[in-house]
Order: C-alpha cells, then structure tokens, then sequence
C-alpha cells in the first residue's frame, strides 16, 4: 500500500511499529540528506562531478591516494558538522525502547552511533568514514592525525609505521564488503518482524537482497523513500513523503 499523505503514512507506521517486537531499520542516504551529507550517487552527487577511485588505483598509486584524501578534507565540514537528523533519533528511540535488536546502514557518516545507537548493534555495510584504519595492520588512525601528517607532507598521504596504506575506514569501489557485516545483517534481516528501509533506493546489491530476505521469512516490509523503488509492490507500506517528517513522530521526548 502506498501512503497517500503524511497522516496516512504516519498512521501506518505507528500500527506497524506498535505491533512489532523486533523492528529492523536498513538506512540509506536519504535518512542523511536532512544533516548536510549530500547523496553521493544523487544527480548531481559527488560521483557525477568525480568518478570515485577504485580500490586497485589506491593500492596503485600514491597519487591516487593522496587525491582520495584530498577529496576527504575538502568534505570534511560536512561530516565534522553534522547531527542526527529526525529519522536517526526516532529509530534511536526505538532502539531505546528495545523495539530494535540492530539496525543495518549503507552509511558512511557515523550519524547512528551519534544518535545514541551502540556501536556494536549498527551493522555498517560501507565502513565508517569518521576514522580511518591501516589496510595492513588495521591499526585505527584519528582524521586530524592524518590530516595533520597530509598537510605537513606536501598533501602527502602518510602511511602506517607498518608500512601499510592509511584509508578511511570504508569500503571504496571494487573492495569486497566485509564477510563479518554482511552475515550479521542477513540475520538481523531474516530475524524480524517489521523490516524498514529508509533512504535507499534498494538498487545495489547487497542491499537490495534484504528487503526480500526480511519478507521471505514472514517479516512486514516498509519501504521509505522519495523515489519509487523496485519493492514497493511488495512492500506492507510504501512512504514516499520526507523523511524526517514521517519519523519525527516517533522520537521520544
Ligand atoms: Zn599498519
């Protein structure tokens, strides 16, 4: 069913949420937006103005290395800037309430964490930009340690007293996703009584599989975003109104 306005939409989420004992939420840039992170594959996105760097070329090059960088600084105000957003709260407040055993996000922008969600119980399909870990050793490395070592060395990529390459803590182009996140949001999906998407257009695999995982094995799916998706004929409810209006409902105060 598609909600035909915000009452109805707000209506439909309330009966699912209420009735539900395990609530999974799978979040996608849309939930962002509203906190200054812009969607990356969005017309008009980054990606269409910059073709992101494959992982190869990273390994490849140090010149590629240091532009991927560079890229990163130069958005940095976005991220150090930015606060949950409606959508992040309300999904804390039913985490809270215990109505969420984990919530699973292609999301690179920590904004979950921020929202008051532990760490352990956010599954991050695409890493954590927020940080950034040696590829050898995997030691983590603080952005301001890096970004003063760049700007000290000529915007010079510094690299790990291993030897190993420094990456944001994410997973680029061509880097396989993390085994570990991938088993764990199968689970939580295929373990849930209502599975919401939030802010993802559902298109690229992995994500794409969990809507289907989720109803498969008898799980009310909600699908919300601006734009149509492939799963919306299969979806208990379908919300196609802003984000943040549809969820503020459901922060607790
Ligand atoms: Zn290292």
């Amino acid at each position: 069913m598609i909600a035909t306005d915000l009452d109805t939409a707000i209506a439909g989420l309330r009966e699912l949420i209420e009735g539900a004992q395990r609530i999974v939420p799978f979040t996608g840039a849309g939930i962002s937006t509203e906190c200054g992170i812009p969607d990356f594959r969005s017309p008009g996105g980054l990606w269409t103005k910059n073709q992101p760097i494959q992982f190869d070329d990273f390994l490849a090059s140090q010149d590629m290395r240091n532009e991927t960088w560079r890229r990163r600084f130069a958005m940095e105000e976005n991220f150090a800037h930015a606060k949950p957003g409606r959508g992040h709260r309300a999904l804390a407040s039913l985490y809270r309430a215990g109505k969420v055993p984990g919530l699973i996000t292609q999301n690179i922008d920590n904004l979950h964490q921020a929202s008051g969600i532990a760490a352990d119980d956010i599954v991050e399909l695409h890493g954590n930009t927020t940080y950034a870990t040696c590829l050898d050793c995997a030691k983590r490395y603080e952005l301001s340690w890096v970004k003063e070592k760049f700007s000290r060395g000529n915007h010079c990529a510094p690299d790990c007293d291993c030897g190993g390459y420094i990456k944001t803590a994410t997973v680029s182009f061509g880097q396989a996703m993390p085994a570990e996140a991938m088993e764990r949001a199968e689970q939580l999906a295929r373990d849930c009584d209502v599975f919401i998407s939030i802010g993802s257009s559902l298109v690229v695999w992995p994500a794409a599989g969990f809507p289907l995982m989720a109803k498969r094995n008898g799980a009310a799916l909600v699908i919300v975003n601006r734009e149509p998706t492939e799963f919306d004929a299969l979806a208990d409810l379908v919300v196609r109104n802003d984000i943040g209006d549809a969820l503020a409902p459901f922060i607790a105060h």
